[in-house]
């Protein structure tokens, strides 16, 4: 009878020591699936993924990049030719309200890139919303040359 007590609290004790290493092995098996599955995901994007992803980097234009073109342009619209200069000329301060936009000279969609500086030039918003994705300089100084405003696009 006592021997039979004893064997039982022992075999107690090794049942919990078993469901402890169950318990923790089951936790990290859990936790390898998750990481597995979160690894899975982020290599096995769709072929759509990738070519949004690939362009948004295209696109993607430094700011040190943004700054020089807009140096090297002197705040000048490459198409119309409004400048910051031109308007403080009129007011003084009015130049700050003129909104230039760094472009990719050849658009993104067309396999232009934001990394080479020479492919970026300084507009003013108004030319840069006429250009689009698919138009040159050249066409949009037609454009403004027949007097077709940027709303009369598309
Ligand atoms: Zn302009």
């Amino acid at each position: 009878m006592f021997s039979f007590d004893d064997i039982t609290g022992g075999s107690d004790g090794i049942f919990i020591v078993v469901a402890l290493v169950i318990i923790i092995a089951a936790i990290l098996l859990v936790l390898m699936v998750v990481g597995f599955r979160y690894k899975w995901q982020k290599y096995n994007i769709s072929r759509e993924e990738r070519l949004m992803r690939e362009v948004a980097g295209r696109r993607r234009i430094r700011v040190s990049d943004k700054n020089e073109v807009l140096e090297r342009d002197n705040y000048t619209c490459q198409i119309c030719g409004i400048s910051k200069d031109y308007l403080d000329s009129l007011c003084e301060g009015l130049g700050d309200y003129l909104l230039l936009e760094v472009d990719h000279i050849q658009s993104v969609s067309q396999g232009g890139t934001g990394d080479d500086i020479d492919n970026l030039q300084c507009l003013c918003w108004r030319c840069n919303r006429k250009k689009g994705g698919y138009k040159t300089n050249e066409e949009v100084r037609r454009l403004i040359d027949y007097g077709i405003d940027y709303l009369d696009q598309d």
